[in-house]
């Protein structure tokens, strides 16, 4: 198997203050390189001539491609055109530019939503593009696959080593907790929070409960973040998740555990559902020798934690 040794290398986490990019500079101390950042206020990643003008003079011997416009069901059905023109920005900017100076090597991220409604489950690789998209997320989706897109092209055009990685659904410490706009894990993390400070009898979980899906921890993306970077180079994107999906429903009663309320779970079936399920396969990285070493039970554990060391003000 091929490898790039990361040591001594100056490695640009694009999107470090977001919820990967963060998970990722912490795991990236373990690997004697340097990691370089640069905050969103004084780097606009969608301007083309700002991503350039800084990336040739850091000239970064490695990029991780965290950065992206994020949101939950609600968010990207809300904002269709920031989330794709942001997103297709963002990818080509960095990429295009990236080729340019030469970067070694290029992981760019993107999320288990670029794959068609109806794909087979567990959904493998090989089902991009064959398929209709589910129409809630389709506009971040779209931007995503033409991230993957992009590597495979510049790979195939100039030779880039530039891969890309699909994650299943994450959480984590630094995940968004906007009781709207965020995904699942957190939206209800932080509703059980606040129902069970505030007394209240019932919290409400949207959608029927029916669908299911796949939850992996940020840390473990972070150290298949890392160990991609180190063990591959093909030009397929690679599945990141855990193997194991459940229930909306079951999840909700997990998190209910967690955080440890005690009232009733109501549903509203007003809310969209998305995808019935979506399972990743995984075998393509588990094959390589990686895999997720953390339960979803500690996961959730350790992401209550975090959150009630950070948002003191939800605490209340
Ligand atoms: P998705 O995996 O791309 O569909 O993104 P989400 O994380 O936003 O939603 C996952 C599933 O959780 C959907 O079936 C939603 O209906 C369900 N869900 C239940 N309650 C919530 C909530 O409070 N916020 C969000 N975002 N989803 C919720």
């Amino acid at each position: 198997m091929k490898t790039y040794n990361l040591r001594g290398k100056r490695v640009w986490i694009a999107g470090h203050s977001g919820m990967v990019g963060g998970a990722l500079v912490h795991r990236l101390q373990r690997e004697e390189c340097e990691t370089i950042t640069v905050d969103h206020h004084r780097l606009d990643l969608r301007c083309q001539e700002a991503t350039a003008a800084w990336l040739k003079i850091h000239r970064p011997d490695a990029i991780v491609v965290a950065a992206a416009r994020v949101g939950g069901i609600h968010a990207n059905s809300n904002w269709p055109a920031d989330f794709l023109f942001d997103n297709i920005a963002i990818a080509s900017n960095i990429i295009r530019v990236g080729c340019e100076i030469g970067v070694e090597k290029l992981l760019f991220l993107g999320s288990s939503c670029i794959y068609p409604r109806d794909a087979a489950q567990p959904i493998a690789e090989s089902a991009l593009l064959t398929g209709p998209l589910e129409p809630t997320n389709e506009w971040y989706a779209i931007a995503k696959i033409a991230g993957i897109k992009l590597c495979q092209a510049f790979r195939r055009q100039y030779g880039c080593d530039f891969i890309s990685a699909m994650p299943t659904n994450l959480y984590g410490p630094g995940d968004n907790f906007h009781p709207e706009n965020g995904h699942v894990p957190a939206a209800l993390l932080r509703r059980f929070h606040d129902a069970k400070i505030a007394g209240r009898p019932e919290v409400t979980v949207w959608g029927t409960g029916q669908p299911r899906r796949e939850f992996l921890f940020v840390d473990d993306m972070a150290d298949a973040c890392v160990f991609l970077l180190k063990h591959y180079s093909g030009d397929s994107h690679v599945n990141v998740g855990t193997g194991i999906d459940l229930t909306i429903r079951e999840f909700a009663e997990m998190v209910k555990r967690t955080v440890n309320y005690e009232g009733r779970i109501v549903y509203d079936p007003r809310r969209p559902d998305g995808m019935a399920r979506k399972l990743l396969d995984s075998s393509m990285l588990t094959d390589m020798g990686w895999k997720a070493r953390t339960s979803l039970e500690e996961g959730l554990a350790r992401y209550y934690e975090w959150f009630l060391a950070n948002f003191p003000v939800a605490r209340h």
